[in-house]
């Protein structure tokens, strides 16, 4: 392998697009950051293909070339077929991403779910480095989980990992998916200032200043007892399921401190009975896992994969 050479790394998302350009050490050299630009409501894959080429520009004017590119994209996504089925953010339905921008930029690429894109530097770098059985779970505005088995990410076609859409309160709050007590009307990170608001009439900012009170108010406690019991309620059903030896929980609300990740662990192996016991950690990698993981992406597209 010669030294020179390079991979852009895509975190698409519904505000923003970020680009980078890394080397084989996942080290980012060059960082383009754009709001993400839309011809009415549906976001334009060619500013995808154009940050491509203009780190590609940037990299040759630096003596290295480009060899690769990772996208990471929120939604339903084939990672086989590089298909965006569906991504309420993009306003996409259907888009060949791979096969459009492998057009635009002539630079093999690979296309991933968000999450299973993190998913992937957690297991391969970070909190969950080496586990053949594993999960990773980001706490975010939304909740989905990567859930790789025997050494492999499982996509089913797009549609493996919806956690956020488990029902753990029958007859519970409307979900955003119409179905009534999803595990995000819970725990998802606008839940936190909601239930909050709803069960005492005060304000708070969003989920860390939920997080904030809970040495001084019970209200506060109580939301966040529901959203532990909540999350150890999916964890169980996915354990019992997958077997995972490593659960990896990111994302925003995890971040805010072991308040989380803590009670969580605690909870969910107070309940395993004959499962296998998990470590149950947070995530490594923040808010890079998202760039760490579309390099180590970028490098398989190469056919050259950092392990
Ligand atoms: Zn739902």
């Amino acid at each position: 392998m010669a030294a020179d050479q390079h991979v852009v790394a895509v975190d698409v998302g519904g505000t923003s697009i970020k680009a980078a350009l890394v080397d084989r050490d996942l080290r980012a050299v060059e960082v383009l950051r754009e709001p993400t630009r839309r011809v009415g409501e549906v976001a334009d894959v060619g500013q995808i293909a154009e940050l491509v080429n203009r780190l590609a520009e940037q990299c040759a004017a630096r003596g290295c070339r480009v060899v690769g590119a990772g996208i990471a994209v929120p939604g339903i996504v084939d990672d086989d077929l590089g298909l965006v089925r569906a991504a309420v953010n993009l306003g996409w339905v259907d888009v060949p991403l791979r096969e459009e921008l492998e057009k635009g930029t002539g630079v093999p690429l690979l296309v991933r779910h968000d999450v299973r894109t993190g998913g992937l530097a957690e297991f391969t770098v970070g909190a969950g480095k080496g586990a053949a059985d594993a999960m990773f779970m980001p706490v975010g505005t939304g909740i989905a989980a990567a859930v790789q088995v025997d050494g492999r990410m499982l996509g089913a076609a797009g549609y493996a990992g919806e956690i956020g859409h488990v029902v753990v309160d029958p007859g519970g709050a409307v979900c955003g998916c119409g179905t009534q007590g999803c595990l995000e009307t819970l725990a998802a990170a606008p839940a936190f200032a909601r239930r909050y608001a709803e069960r005492t009439g005060r304000t708070v900012s969003d989920a860390a200043g939920v997080a904030a009170l809970l040495a001084t108010d019970p209200d506060a406690r109580a939301v966040w007892r529901d959203a532990v019991d909540a999350l150890a309620t999916a964890l169980l059903l996915a354990v019992t399921l997958f077997g995972p030896a490593v659960i990896v929980i990111g994302g925003g609300v995890a971040e805010a401190g072991e308040a989380l990740v803590g009670p969580v662990r605690e909870e969910l192996l107070s309940r395993l009975r004959f499962q296998r016991r998990p470590e149950v950690v947070r995530a490594a990698l923040g808010q890079d896992a998202g760039r760490v993981g579309a390099a180590l992406l970028g490098w398989q597209a190469a056919g050259e994969p950092v392990r």
